[in-house]
């Protein structure tokens, strides 16, 4: 299959790679010229929105929905340069309501869209373990499955058209709170003179156990291969966690949902990223307790 890849960034460069791996084409696009160079010494060709244009299945994998939008969408966007039928797979994480317009326009143009935003972070995008979350109809999901499954280990339809995107803010929204909680009690732990792994170990098999203390420790050193144990560099940033707590408060106020515990991450996010650390990994909100 010959697969149009837009968006080389943290998560992109690696599923991109996969793609490769599993004898896909890849045509390689993004801003970014060194982005797209280290993707074409894996095998990519280099291409442009034109290149896109001729394949039958394209993939975006960019920050928000106002990038989504203003590649798709419009006179000029790609949608309207599309063969009909081609499969349209958006991984970003974005407003469901962007992703909502996406598909309605595609659908008017005979293709087929899914939002198929991702979990699993950097280390599951190089594994080729991420989890797809996926909206839009049986067709366009049962089209979109075998190219997802290159990249990822699990693939989810979560629903119509823009429920991946819902499914995807609530399990970003926990993850945040999971963050912040397990920073919190690392933090309190080390003031009273614990070993952050030990401690780690303990409540990683204890009641306290979950996906940050698994994968994702926020403490240099205790694990291999994190991006706290490399500076904070290379994985999430609490930028784009933020952008998403405010995708999730805005789902929330959509329906009118109590979300109180995402509020508060969202605040302590913000007082992190306001003194420099917007730019760092996530799991860099430890500072905020150590301080
Ligand atoms: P990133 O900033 O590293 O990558 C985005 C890439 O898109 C950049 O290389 C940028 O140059 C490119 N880009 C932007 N506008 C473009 C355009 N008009 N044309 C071509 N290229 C363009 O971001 P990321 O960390 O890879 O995240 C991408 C998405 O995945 C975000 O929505 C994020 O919320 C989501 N996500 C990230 C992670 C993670 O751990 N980093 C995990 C799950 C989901």
């Amino acid at each position: 299959m010959k697969v149009a890849f837009i968006g080389l960034g943290n998560m992109g460069a690696p599923m991109a790679r996969n793609l490769l791996k599993a004898g896909h084409e890849v045509v390689a696009i993004d801003l970014n010229a060194s982005a797209v160079a280290e993707v074409v010494s894996a095998g990519a060709q280099a291409g442009t929105l034109d290149t896109a244009s001729q394949c039958p299945v394209v993939i975006t994998m960019l920050q928000t929905g106002q990038q989504v939008a203003s590649i798709y969408l419009g006179e000029t966007g790609l949608l309207s340069r599309l063969e009909k039928g081609t499969l349209v797979i958006d991984s970003s994480t974005i407003d469901a309501a962007t992703a909502c317009r996406v598909h309605q326009e595609a659908e008017t143009l005979s293709l087929d869209f899914v939002d198929a935003p991702v979990s699993g972070g950097t280390a599951g995008a190089a594994a080729g373990t991420l989890t797809f979350i996926v909206g839009g109809s049986e067709h366009a999901f049962s089209r979109a499955q075998g190219v997802l499954g290159a990249m990822g280990g699990n693939v989810f339809h979560a629903g119509g058209s823009g429920a991946g995107q819902v499914a995807k803010i609530c399990n970003n929204m926990l993850l945040s709170v999971l963050m912040a909680g397990t920073c919190e009690a690392l933090t309190l732990g080390m003031a009273h003179g614990l070993n952050a792994a030990v401690l780690s170990d303990i409540m990683k098999v204890s009641s306290g156990g979950n996906w940050v203390l698994e994968k994702y420790n926020p403490v240099p050193g205790v694990m291999d291969n994190t991006p706290a144990s490399n500076g904070y560099q290379g994985g999430f940033t609490s930028q784009l966690m933020i952008k998403d707590l405010e995708l999730a408060m805005a789902a929330a106020g959509a329906v009118s949902a109590s979300v109180p515990m995402g509020g508060l991450a969202r605040a302590l996010y913000q007082m992190h990223n306001k003194k420099g650390n917007a730019g760092k990994d996530f799991s860099s909100l430890l500072a905020l307790f150590e301080g």
